[in-house]
């Protein structure tokens, strides 16, 4: 049972000394309990007080470790339900499934396609993490020896997916040894190759997959930490959509909420199925639902693709806008005469402006003026984005000394400041485009460098 605040503030020093940035003990108290704070904050804390209240200080979802050393991944410890409360911490892995039952050459393929399938996106190489290996042959040395090509392929982290003991431990004994591959074991596993897989994760520090129902999966998590068996995912299995969210809030719900420890776990969510559109979907879902891995059939781009857009999305930081560096841009093999555009420095007007510059094939400069990381017409109305701001961007990034036609573009959006600008800076200012897509037909017949 988690302890309040109150219980606690009883086993602080009650010094008020502000060491752990704190106003008050009591104030540290209720930040602790809250998950918002560690006891390591306070230095005053003595040591049987720091051992008595460790588990109040534990955090309330447990950190997995997944894979090798140098392709870690690391899922759980998160600490909010909603993420505008703070923020969620570690993206959700994307597993891409795998049978063993097909000849190696096709799994060659399968990893030759898996490394394909990256997409830029707003400075990021959007991908998937890992590969689920899926034992349908039902046969240990066949799981082994596809997980030995894909181990050799890819080296990314692995979940072994099989209703046999033998089959996972084969694999993560062999190949795999010391990669910690989740181990997934489904709900209808039996006792003896659960009481043996217990054992293999412990030997192994392969974190170990419990699947079933919520009630069934907490006893098996709290008989796995008896046994001292922490690095643990749990998952619904492989179940309707609706199930798998209700056991996904749930168990976030009781984590974070009610403090309980045996559903503190990260889990795996599988969104598979005979529709890989309506799968995908679920996938989304599942990713703005807490999912930690999703085991997933989503190989073509056209279904990965929203996966992964959504995962960049939940997990950044919702109160600090996404923004790049505030300076002048070169894209392509510029020249004195090539074209000088300007923007804001949020992410998506940037990178909006360069995808389109890139798809051109004119080289460009961008100028990104900072706003803090606000769009166009935010900045525009908050007055972050206007002559003098831009002026002195151009001023600071020297940009008289790198273009000698003297001419610059400003978004069609805001093309009410092009006389003020004009006036501002002594730079003659063209109306570009309101929307990014226009910005090539716009380069390739309005702009004249001379
Ligand atoms: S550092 Fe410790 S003693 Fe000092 S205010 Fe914080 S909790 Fe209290």
């Amino acid at each position: 049972m988690a302890l309040t605040g109150l219980d606690i503030y009883k086993r602080l020093p009650k010094e008020n000394c502000r060491e752990c940035g704190v106003p008050t003990c009591l104030a540290f108290a209720m930040k602790v309990a809250a998950g918002q704070a560690g006891l390591s904050e306070c230095p005053r804390l003595s040591e049987e007080a720091r051992a008595e209240l460790s588990e109040a200080s534990a955090p309330p979802q447990r950190l997995v470790k997944i894979g090798p050393e140098q392709k870690l991944i690391e899922v759980g410890q998160e600490t909010v339900l909603f993420r505008h409360d703070e923020k969620f911490y570690h993206p959700t892995a994307v597993a891409l499934r795998v049978s063993d039952d097909q000849d190696p050459e096709a799994i060659r393929r399968a990893c030759s396609a898996f490394r394909s399938l990256q997409f830029p996106r707003v400075g990021e190489i959007l991908q998937a993490d890992m590969i689920a290996l899926v034992n349908e042959s039902d046969s240990p040395q066949k799981m082994s020896a596809a997980a030995e090509i894909v181990s050799k392929e890819l080296g990314v982290p692995m979940v072994l997916m099989s209703r046999r003991g033998e089959s996972l431990a084969a694999a993560a004994t062999g190949p795999l040894a010391g990669a910690r591959p989740v181990l997934y074991c489904p709900p209808e596993i039996s006792a003896g190759d659960w009481a043996a897989l217990a054992d293999l994760a412990q030997k192994t520090a392969a974190p170990l997959c419990v699947a079933g129902e919520l009630n069934t999966v907490a006893e098996r998590v709290e008989a796995l930490g008896a046994k001292g068996a922490k690095n643990v995912l749990i998952s619904p299995g492989d179940v309707a959509p609706s199930a798998a969210l209700a056991f996904l809030t749930r168990s976030r719900r009781a984590a974070l909420n009610k403090k309980y420890r045996p559903l503190g776990c990260p889990v795996l969510a599988i969104a598979a199925g005979a529709d890989k559109v309506a799968a995908a979907l679920d996938a989304c879902a599942y990713v703005c639902k807490y999912a930690a891995v999703i085991v997933s059939d989503a190989w073509e781009p056209y279904l990965l693709l929203p996966i992964l857009t959504i995962r960049q999305n939940i997990y950044t930081d919702p109160q600090k806008p996404v923004q790049v560096e505030a300076k002048l841009y070169e894209i392509g093999e510029v020249a004195q005469t090539s074209p000088l555009l300007v923007t804001t420095n949020f992410s998506l007007s940037y990178y909006a402006v360069e995808s389109e510059v890139e798809a051109s094939r004119i080289p460009c400069r961008i100028l990104a003026v900072d706003t803090e990381g606000t769009s166009v017409l935010t900045s525009w109305a908050s007055d972050k984005f206007n002559p003098k701001t831009i002026t002195a961007a151009l001023k600071s990034a020297g940009a008289e000394g790198k273009v000698k036609h003297h001419r610059l573009v400003i978004p069609g959006l805001v093309a009410v400041m092009a006389a003020p600008l004009g006036e501002e800076s002594g730079w003659e200012v063209l109306v570009g485009p309101k929307e990014a897509s226009g910005i090539g037909p716009f380069l390739k017949s309005e702009w004249k460098s001379n």
